[in-house]
This record gives structure tokens, C-alpha cells and sequence, in this order.
């Protein structure tokens, strides 16, 4: 599950786990790209600002990503302006576009070494039957004040139908460029602690109260950088937004490379970008992407990615295999701004749909902006409060029917039996007087069972056999086979149930 990009870096500063109570303007739940880049804004402006994470810095989605920084996120335009309107529609493409100067900016201005490389971002299509709506996603991008272009050739070792091409779009190593912010915030004066979860966040008067284990901070403002939300009300993140999983490999085909960073619309979906690798340079080829938690067979997940790459460089070794998970909205639109209308003064950035480089900075500019008194220009179409008909209806409806089918409230029995038709190195939910247990049976026929029941709404959880984690049908939260949770929005971990084998 360790990406390239973690491997990347030997000399990460290191950050002591909270041990006191302290109290700070603003106080930063998480230390992923978001997070760190609000920390970043915030400090250079002279708030004081103490970032909190449960992991050590970039550890999570933003650790695992593709780091392409681009305001191309996928076929949105169209579907934008027939949406939402022109406005809108040029909002969030100028919102984005302005995130890439926005991230050049501070690598510049912190001279901050992270392979940062100018690169066109295309979207192509080998299939005659979508070269239409490529076509049509161009003229808008045009109409909305963008020089994009519609291409019938491309670097990428195959034949295309046709590409639309953002010019002067941009890639990074991301955990160098968040090592580079979190230098950046201590020097400004900003706290950073590692390895402390948040448990609970409160509110007493005109402060925030944040818990971890054994202390509390105390704050005017938060920042909920958590990627998914842990809270669940006010705000009712989870009931409009789920996740999905990409896989990642990183590949060396040798001396080849090609410029250009590229995605398909259409499942299956391969993206690529190349990546600097020691003194040469890797293929990120992405893609076999599916909604966290799906009672899917998973095995195949690597082998697609892996396949694809064998067409064209028979000779290629892969070196990484990682997959990570992001938060999808209903409406295609990152949630950024007040947590809720009934919480001022707490903020939140996330859905950010698999694009969360340049949606993060756009994020952190216009929380900054709110905390700093000012209004942002783009605000209106990232509201997280707005309230929108869901015009998604399909995925609302599969949402709400995987949610209530996979509700399960107080089952919970240690088992008796049926232990030994379990497989090695595979994990079975095995329902026992009507109660449901999940065991991982290890390699070595070592048992370790948990409550399957997801600690964040209570959804059942499915067996992943390819990473050996428990997974959230319903809003995508992961745990391992011991019961540690992995993703949000559970923050607690499972409940571990001791097996009785000798009956
Ligand atoms: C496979 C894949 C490829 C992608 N590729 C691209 C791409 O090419 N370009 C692009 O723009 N976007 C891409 N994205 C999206 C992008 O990576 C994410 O949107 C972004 O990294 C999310 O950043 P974040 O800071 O919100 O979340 P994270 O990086 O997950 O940070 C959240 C932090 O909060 C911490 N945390 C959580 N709960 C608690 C708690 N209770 N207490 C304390 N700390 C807590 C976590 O430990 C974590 O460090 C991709 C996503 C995926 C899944």
C-alpha cells in the first residue's frame, strides 16, 4: 500500500505527538495537502495555527495521489455550465487555474525542490463514440475564456480518436512540495503534531474545544482537514458524498518517456504522467478505479493497470503498487467553507472528487479569506452548505440502498465454528445464530476476528483481499484485519472479538 512517493523522501522533518493543552487561533484537523496548505496561508499571514494529525504528515490520500495540478478534472465542464450555469462554470475553471499559479507561487516563494514540471493535461479517447462530447467539453472550455485545444495525436504509445488538451498545466512530488509547507509553517511560527488522533471537537462559548487522547486545544477556529469528515451533525456529509478507490503503479520502462499528463473519461479509465525516479524517470500509469468498499472481486485490481503497461513496454518492471481513496459529491463539487450553518467559525474542505491539488489550494485561499474577514470571489460555487436539487439521482439512490442494506445495529457474537472452511490468507463475514463476525484467517492459519460493523454508521463491512482490510460499502471508511482504522470517516476501530476454536 506504501506509494513511490512516501519512499521518495529521506530527510522528512519529525513532529512530537501533543502532550500538553494549548490554545491557538485557528486549530487544523489533518496534515494532508489541505491541511498543510491552509496552515501555510495562515501562518504567512501571522495567525497562529496548530495542525494536528493522527499519522505523520502527507501519510494518507494526498501521500498516494497522482499529483497531477490541473484545472482538467475530467468531462466537468459541459456538465457544469448545463448545471449550474456559465457563472459557475467559469468559476471553477478560473478558481483552478489560478490554484496552479497559486501552488508555483509558494514553491517559488519557499523555494521548495519538488520535481515541480510544467506539463499539457489532456483527456483522450480511443473510442470514435466519445470524440463528440471531447469536442463539445472543448468549445465550452473555450467559450469559459481557456486556450484549450482538440487534438487527433498524442505522445502516448498508442493510436487516439481525439484529445482536448489544457496547456501549461503542472505535476509535483507531492510529499516533497508538503515537506516544503510544513518547513515553511514551523518557520512561521506554526505547531504541527504527529501521531495525535482527534477524538472530539466541541464547542464552549466563542471557542472550539478539540480533544485527542489526553489534551485539549482550545481555538477560535477549525479547520477540518480530515479529508472525510468525522462529525456527522450538523453538516450530513455523509449522506452526500461516498468514496473511490484508484490503483496506482509505478513502472520503469527504461530510457522511454513521453510529455503530458493523461486520463480517459470513460471506464475503464487509465491515467499516466511520468515521474522522476532517482536520475531517471518512472510511468504512473492509474486507473481500476470502483467505490470503496463494493463486494467486488479485487484481485485483478494491479494486474489491469499492470497488463495495459505490457502492451506497449513488454520489458517494463514495476517498482510501487499503491491505491488510495477519495470523496466523490453527488454534484461533481468540492464542499469548501463553513462545516454548517449552525457551526460558525468551523470550516471544511473535502469531496474534492480525485482532484484534490488544485481544489485543495482553492480550498485553503478561500477559507483564509473567510477567517481573515475577506470575501472570496469564488466562494458561491464551492459553498458547502448549499443546498442544490441532487440532479445525481442514480448514485443518491445506490448511496442510500448500500447504506440501509448494509445498516446493522448491536450483532455481535463470538463464533463457534465453521472456522476451518475458511481459506488462508482470506477473510469471510460468517453470520452465526443470525450474528455476523468478521475473521481474516493469515497465511500461517492464524485467526483474527472483528466486529464487521463499520464504528462509523454502523454499515457491514466487505473483505478486501488485496489490501486485507475491512471496507465500508457506505461512505468508504477502511480498517485492517486487527480492527485499525485506516480512513475516515470512522475514527474509532473495530471491536476485536476473541475466537473460541476448540469446539
Ligand atoms: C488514486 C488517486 C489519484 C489521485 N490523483 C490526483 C491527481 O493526479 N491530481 C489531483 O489533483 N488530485 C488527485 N487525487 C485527489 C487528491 O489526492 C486528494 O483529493 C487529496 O490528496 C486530499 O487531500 P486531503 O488533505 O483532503 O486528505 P489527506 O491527504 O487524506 O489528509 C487528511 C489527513 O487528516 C488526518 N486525519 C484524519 N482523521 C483525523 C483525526 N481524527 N485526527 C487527526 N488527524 C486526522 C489523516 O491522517 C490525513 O493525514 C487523487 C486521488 C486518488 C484516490
Amino acid at each position: 500500500m506504501s506509494s513511490y512517493w512516501l519512499n521518495s523522501v529521506k530527510d522528512k522533518p519529525s513532529f512530537t505527538t501533543l502532550n500538553k493543552n494549548i490554545s491557538t487561533d485557528v486549530c487544523i484537523v489533518g496534515a494532508g495537502i489541505f491541511g498543510l496548505t491552509c496552515g501555510y496561508y495562515l501562518s504567512k499571514q501571522g495567525f497562529k495555527v496548530v495542525i494536528l494529525d493522527k499519522n505523520d504528515i502527507c501519510q494518507k490520500v494526498s501521500g498516494h495521489t497522482t499529483a497531477k495540478i490541473t484545472s482538467q478534472h475530467n468531462l466537468i465542464y459541459k456538465y457544469l455550465v448545463d448545471s449550474l450555469g456559465i457563472k459557475y462554470a467559469k468559476q471553477y475553471l478560473d478558481a483552478n487555474q489560478e490554484a496552479i499559479s497559486n501552488i508555483k507561487n509558494i514553491i517559488d516563494n519557499e523555494n521548495i525542490d519538488c520535481d515541480f514540471e510544467i506539463q499539457d493535461s489532456y483527456i483522450y479517447t480511443t473510442n470514435e463514440n466519445e470524440v463528440n462530447e471531447i469536442q463539445l467539453e472543448n468549445k465550452t472550455v473555450n467559450t469559459l475564456g481557456l486556450n484549450s485545444e482538440f487534438v487527433t495525436t498524442s505522445a502516448l504509445p498508442f493510436k487516439i480518436k481525439g484529445a482536448i488538451k489544457f496547456p501549461n498545466q503542472a505535476q509535483f512530488n507531492p510529499l516533497k512540495y508538503a515537506v516544503g509547507l510544513a518547513n515553511a509553517i514551523t518557520k512561521n511560527s506554526g505547531e504541527i503534531y504527529t501521531n495525535t488522533a482527534v477524538y472530539d471537537i466541541k464547542k464552549n462559548g466563542h471557542e472550539f474545544l478539540t480533544h485527542t487522547q489526553d489534551n485539549c486545544i482550545s481555538s477560535k477556529y477549525i479547520i477540518l482537514a480530515s479529508h472525510y469528515p468525522f462529525i456527522n451533525a450538523p453538516g450530513y456529509y455523509f449522506l452526500k458524498m461516498y468514496q473511490s478507490t484508484s490503483y496506482l503503479i509505478a513502472v520503469d520502462i527504461g530510457d522511454k518517456t513521453f510529455n503530458g499528463m493523461y486520463i480517459n473519461p470513460q471506464s475503464p479509465i487509465f491515467s499516466y504522467r511520468f515521474a522522476n525516479y532517482n536520475d531517471k524517470k518512472v510511468l504512473l500509469v492509474g486507473g481500476a478505479d470502483h467505490k470503496t468498499g463494493s463486494k467486488i472481486d479485487l484481485s485483478n485490481a494491479y494486474s489491469i493497470l499492470e497488463n495495459e503497461v505490457k502492451k506497449f513496454y513488454p520489458k517494463s518492471t514495476v517498482l510501487y503498487r499503491w491505491n488510495t481513496q477519495d470523496c466523490i459529491t453527488l454534484d461533481k463539487i468540492p464542499y469548501i467553507g463553513e462545516f454548517s450553518n449552525l457551526m460558525s467559525n468551523m470550516y471544511i474542505g473535502t469531496g474534492f472528487n480525485k482532484w484534490g491539488m488544485t481544489s485543495s489550494n482553492v480550498a485553503a485561499n478561500i477559507i483564509v479569506d473567510n477567517i481573515s474577514g475577506k470575501t472570496n470571489k469564488f466562494e458561491d460555487v464551492f459553498k458547502s452548505t448549499r443546498f442544490h436539487p441532487i440532479k445525481n439521482s442514480e448514485e443518491f439512490g445506490n448511496m442510500i440502498k448500500e447504506t440501509t442494506n448494509s445498516l446493522i445495529i448491536n450483532k455481535f457474537k463470538v463464533p463457534q465454528q465453521r472456522l476451518k472452511s475458511i481459506q488462508h490468507d482470506s477473510g469471510v463475514v460468517l453470520e452465526i445464530d443470525n450474528e455476523k463476525i468478521g475473521i481474516y484467517k493469515d497465511k500461517d492459519g492464524k485467526l483474527f476476528a472483528v466486529k464487521p460493523i463499520c464504528t462509523h454508521l454502523g454499515c457491514l463491512l466487505s473483505w478486501n483481499n488485496i489490501d486485507k482490510t475491512w471496507d465500508c460499502p457506505c461512505h468508504g471508511s477502511r480498517f485492517d484485519y486487527m480492527g485499525k482504522n485506516l480512513y475516515n470517516p470512522a475514527i474509532k476501530d473495530l471491536e476485536i472479538i476473541e475466537i473460541d476454536c476448540t469446539n
